[in-house]
């Protein structure tokens, strides 16, 4: 009974935030500037004075000209782990209420998204701290709730989807299927059980180190796929009996830069198109869903498509975007601002609880 009123007075609360903000919601997370960039003389083009509430100012052509962007949260090169993960707690928390949740990090490569999701050992990001999280909750509420939580890893490159967590590669093409309505699932997926924090770790160093199979440059390789992280929860509800499922995305995605002129040819050049089209693909959604279209184009891409339950209406989104301090990049940070403004604009309709 202590859970069920602790849960309805958590959904009291986010019901009143869903009123006044709707429910997508844009943190923004700007790096340190590099220890290169402070040796090369580059300085900050970042002003967050307004940080805290939600402010960020960009000093456009180096001089005193400011363009101010208005976000959910603006989290400066001092923030650590903890603050950003304190922030995106909540959200993460109610797919265990039942919701489906999407988290993803968007920006130019070396912006750190992945550091943000992923994180390193000792400086543990979104994905580790959720299923930590996630545990400790299901735990607390282990006398009302009975929790089952599996995880699956995806690479989505070249708009095909790798199972990062499969022990033997398939030669089977992984396609995305509908199973009953509004549930979207990749059959014959690795779905691995997980009980505690210690399992989880070894499934996502699986999924990390699964990743460089096959690659010759790890880094480019990831700066240039979608690294999807999927957690199902299956809740029992011991008092009533109320079964639901849930699912929560937590996406690093490819780098958003655009095209250079020396990238312009062979597998660079459907790579970077590939890139170009899903990421498109996501704002068309976004726009789609903020104009209240009666079609949503999710399946012009994978991304879309593996997202489609977890992006819209009935659910949840946190969109980080990420941006480097430094005035060389100052063409993809503006357009990466842009992008996360057009999302901001989105309001989706009240979050819905998937039984
Ligand atoms: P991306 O995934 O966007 O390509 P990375 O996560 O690989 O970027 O980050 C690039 C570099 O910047 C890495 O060395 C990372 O450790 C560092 N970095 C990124 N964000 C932060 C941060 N908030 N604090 C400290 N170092 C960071």
């Amino acid at each position: 009974i202590k859970y069920s009123l602790e849960i309805a007075k958590r959904k009291k609360l986010y019901n009143q935030v869903l009123e006044a903000k709707g429910n997508i919601r844009v943190f923004c997370r700007c790096r340190p500037l590099s220890k290169e960039e402070v040796g090369n003389g580059c300085a900050s083009v970042v002003d967050f004075d307004g940080a805290k509430d939600g402010d960020l100012g960009i000093l456009t052509n180096g001089g005193p000209a400011k363009k101010t962007f208005k976000f959910d949260r603006v989290f400066t090169p001092k923030d650590d782990q903890v603050d950003v993960f304190a922030d995106a707690s909540p959200l993460v928390v109610s797919v265990l209420d039942g919701y489906n949740v999407c988290i993803f990090a968007y920006g130019q490569t070396g912006t750190g998204k992945t550091f943000t999701m992923e994180g390193t050992e000792r400086n543990r990001g979104v994905n580790y701290r959720t299923l930590e999280e996630l545990f400790k909750i299901a735990n607390e509420r282990k006398e009302t709730f009975s929790y089952q939580i599996s995880v699956s890893v995806l690479e989505v490159y070249n708009e095909q989807i790798r199972d990062l967590l499969a022990t033997s590669p398939s030669s089977k093409k992984l396609e995305i299927r509908q199973a009953g309505e509004g549930s979207h699932h990749v059959p014959g997926i690795v779905e691995a059980k997980v009980e505690n924090t210690k399992q989880v770790w070894d499934v996502l160093q699986a999924g990390s180190n699964a990743r460089a199979v096959g690659s010759n440059n790890v880094n480019e390789h990831s700066s240039r796929s979608h690294c999807m992280l999927c957690i199902m929860v299956r809740a029992r509800n011991l008092m009533n009996g109320e079964c639901t499922k849930s699912k929560l995305w937590l996406v690093d995605l490819a780098g958003s830069e655009r095209l250079t002129k020396t990238d312009v040819q062979g597998d660079r050049l459907k790579e970077a198109q590939n890139i170009n089209r899903s990421l498109s693909a996501l704002g068309d959604v976004i726009s789609a869903l903020a104009a209240k279209s009666s079609h949503i184009p999710y399946r012009n891409s994978k991304l879309t498509h593996l997202l489609q339950d977890s992006l819209g209406g009935e659910s949840k989104t946190l969109m980080f975007v990420q941006i480097s301090p430094s005035g060389h990049d100052l063409g993809e940070t503006m357009s990466s601002l842009n992008f996360a403004t057009r999302v901001r604009g989105v309001e989706f309709g009240p979050a819905k609880k998937q039984i």
